[in-house]
């Protein structure tokens, strides 16, 4: 077995331990592979293994692997996530190639991704990405916004809005990821009051996996336990 196929493995006994530690369903809780810097060589590993989401930071990396994949025999089968800071220039981009865009955080952006939709695709998903608790960043939007970007986001043509995203700031504490981890649930499940289609909470990483399940996450974005630390001096 590859190294790469065993941490898929490992990674998935994690999910559906901490799944069971709290009385979900494994199944609840998808895995997305975040193969941001890593060779296709990486990816091919991973679908061998039976992966078939993965997700992308930057737009013009994620558009040449998913053109390189479009030859391959699983194609019909993957799906890409975009999960990078998304700048009005490129959106055209991300709404031409990606399936779904974790990412929103302004109504420009997402008119844009919605004008930009090639018709005969299916609307793209998108995720709007909440500030939760690391008030430096830039990207996301407090809850208070929540409400009035949604509502914005629905009456678009060609957006789906699937539901919330979230990157904590860096804690290593079990109780405190747990605690704004289930901030986000709250705003999740008031969300989906409203648009019952929004069904997906994307939340936990590879070092706070477990409190985001215990929390309620649906996806979790997971890159070095699977595919090793990033090497960003090459970029
Ligand atoms: C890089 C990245 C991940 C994966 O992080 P790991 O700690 O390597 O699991 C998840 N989500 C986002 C938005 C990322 O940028």
């Amino acid at each position: 077995m590859s190294t790469i196929q065993q941490n898929l493995q490992d990674v998935r006994n994690r999910i559906a331990a901490a799944a069971q530690n709290c009385a979900r369903a494994p199944e609840q809780v998808a895995l997305l592979a975040v193969s941001k810097t890593k060779p296709v060589a990486a990816i091919e590993e991973a679908i061998a293994a039976g992966q078939r989401a993965f997700g992308e930071n930057y737009v013009q990396e994620g558009v040449d692997k998913i053109r390189h994949f479009a030859e391959s025999p699983q194609n019909g089968e993957l799906v890409w996530h975009f999960i990078g800071p998304l700048q009005s220039n490129k959106s055209r981009l991300v709404a031409e190639h990606f399936a779904w865009c974790h990412t929103v955080d302004r109504l420009r952006i997402a008119q844009r991704l919605s004008d930009q939709r090639p018709a005969g695709m299916p609307p793209l998903n998108v995720l709007i990405q909440i500030n939760i608790s690391d008030e430096q960043s830039k990207s996301g939007i407090a809850l208070a916004e929540l409400p009035a970007l949604a509502e914005a986001i629905a009456a678009l043509p060609n957006l789906a809005l699937r539901g919330l995203m979230a990157i904590p700031a860096p804690e290593a504490d079990y109780q405190r990821q747990l605690a704004v981890f289930s901030r986000m649930n709250d705003a999740f499940l008031a969300l989906r009051q409203r648009y019952p289609q929004a069904d997906t909470l994307s939340m936990g990483m590879t070092d706070d996996m477990a409190a985001a399940i215990a929390a309620g996450s649906t996806l979790v974005r997971i890159g070095t336990a699977i595919f090793g630390a990033r090497d960003y001096s090459q970029a």
